[in-house]
């Protein structure tokens, strides 16, 4: 699959600086391995300071062209950016599931959903309205004005390589503003290949840059320069808290997505089979790493036996592997750090009194596979119910009332994704308002889409992602006032 896609110009290994595919000053490369089978796929350039520098002066000098077309202009680039993305999903999906692991199904799906951002936004382009303000005085006039902040440095993490840009950086470009990209190190091939096809739809050169390697000399440099005016990061809350405390330096704009500790609350009440099927797209999609996988599954004590039953025998019929083979759900976690995580928490749940009811090790294939695994009798204190396990672990915990169910929902600095099954009309929009989170499903385990915000409460983040709300991250207000008219 490599080859044929170097063949067909998918694989680049250089970074993209004001337009040009250029090495690292010091011809430094990293590799990037295919995490089902460990294979060296690419070594791409490893970049720093410098280059990073050159990009940013790259994007400056973009911005200022970028920033005066008309929105509809800006709207027609990158509804031919979709197009390209669309019309290479296969491509694109190959790359994802070859760097990063998930079935190819669902890396198809990841350009799909990537897609639709850049879709999206090229129509919000056009919507960037301002505002006139009855004066309070009779010679004045009030007007408001929404312009873009300027260059945007967009840091993204591996888990969904394509999405977490084109979220960010379609907003930022519909606004009028230009980007500096550093995708995570584990994953820049898919961001290249998107970069490439941002050149072919005519996006001017230094609009899109995408530097990659050294991942603190890179965001210092983001950080430290004046020159960027907004820091967008997906990724975990220490770096986020890092990026967010360097940016009061040159006090930047930041948005921050970080880590999640989504509950899936299942009242007795709910119907078994909708809960069953949207609790296992929410917490096993992508091998259970993402930041809105169900991380505490909360059962009510009526239900809590037949649905661990019927649960495990739905996981256990998942079939894990590389993700390129027909039929495989659970691809390869996405390196050893992340298996040893998982093996940590686990361990630290049994020692406190969880039972493992299904899996609960490495997978016979070996490399970073692991078994689906189905834990119960979980306990708010132990460190699955504390942190993200960001793996293919369901750890069933039990509750009586409604009460004590949003009290263990809510006890936890995260807030991004929290899901609710119950037929009880009244329950979810008493639970929906109680809470603290950004994002909540009711009788749904597959919330997100471009159309909608995606954000987090507490120190699950800063703004918001995607909808109408996503344009505001990237815009300035400004007031102008007329007088002595
Ligand atoms: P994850 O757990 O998802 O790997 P990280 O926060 O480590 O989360 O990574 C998300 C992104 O942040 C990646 O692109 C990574 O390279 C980048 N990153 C990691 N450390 C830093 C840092 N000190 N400054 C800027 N970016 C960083």
């Amino acid at each position: 699959v490599a080859d044929q896609l170097n063949s067909s110009g998918f694989l680049r290994t250089q970074g993209l600086i004001g337009g040009k595919w250029i090495d690292a000053y010091d011809g430094k490369t990293l590799k990037v391995h295919n995490p089902a089978n460990g294979e060296v796929i690419a070594n791409v350039s490893c970049m720093g300071v410098r280059e990073t520098n050159d990009a940013i002066a790259s994007a400056y000098a973009a911005f200022k062209s970028w920033s005066k077309l008309t929105a509809a202009e800006r709207s027609k680039c990158l509804r031919k950016w979709y197009d390209l993305i669309v019309a290479h999903k296969e491509e694109l999906g190959q790359l994802i599931t070859l760097e990063q692991g998930k079935p190819l199904k669902e890396a198809i799906g990841e350009v799909s959903y990537s897609a639709s951002f850049i879709e999206f936004f090229a129509e919000e382009a056009k919507r960037v309205y301002g505002d006139i303000i009855p004066a309070t005085l009779s010679d004045r006039r009030l007007f408001v004005l929404k312009q873009p902040v300027g260059v945007v440095g967009t840091i993204t993490p591996w888990n969904f390589p394509l999405a977490m840009i084109t979220r960010k950086v379609g907003p930022a470009l519909a606004c009028g503003c230009t980007v500096v990209i550093k995708p995570s190190e584990l994953t820049p091939l898919t961001a290249l290949a998107a970069a490439e096809l941002s050149l072919q739809a005519g996006i001017p050169p230094g609009a899109v840059n995408v530097v990659m390697g050294n991942a603190s000399e890179i965001g210092d440099a983001l950080i430290a320069s004046p020159q960027v005016r907004k820091i967008t990061f997906t990724g975990s809350t220490a770096v986020g808290k890092k990026l967010m405390a360097g940016a009061a330096g040159t006090v930047k704009k930041v948005s921050l997505e970080l880590g999640g500790n989504a509950p899936c609350i299942i009242f007795d009440d709910a119907d078994l089979d909708v809960a069953i099927k949207g609790t296992l797209a929410t917490k096993f999609r992508n091998s259970g790493q993402t930041c809105v996988c169900a991380n505490r599954i909360i059962v009510q004590e009526g239900i809590y036996d037949k649905f661990a039953d019927a649960f495990s025998n739905i996981v256990q019929k998942m079939q894990v592997g590389d993700g390129f083979h027909e039929g495989v759900s659970q691809g390869p976690l996405i390196n050893e750090a992340a298996v040893q995580k998982v093996e940590s928490f686990l361990q630290d749940a049994k020692l406190k009194g969880a039972k493992v009811l299904l899996g609960g090790k490495r997978h016979s294939l070996g490399m970073t596979f692991y078994e689906p695994t189905i834990i119960t009798d979980v306990k708010s204190e132990m460190l699955i119910s504390r942190e993200e396990v960001f793996g293919p672990v369901a750890p069933l915990l039990r509750f009586k009332t409604e009460e004590e169910a949003i009290n263990i929902a809510n006890d936890t600095n995260a807030g991004l994704a929290a899901y609710v099954f119950t037929s009880n009309m009244q329950r979810s929009w008493r639970i929906s308002e109680a809470l603290e989170y950004g994002i909540v499903g009711v009788n749904e385990g597959l919330v997100s889409t471009e159309v909608a915000p995606f954000g987090g409460f507490k120190q699950s983040g800063l703004g918001r992602e995607g909808s109408k709300y996503g344009m505001d991250e990237y815009l300035e207000i400004k007031y102008v006032c007329l007088g002595n008219m």
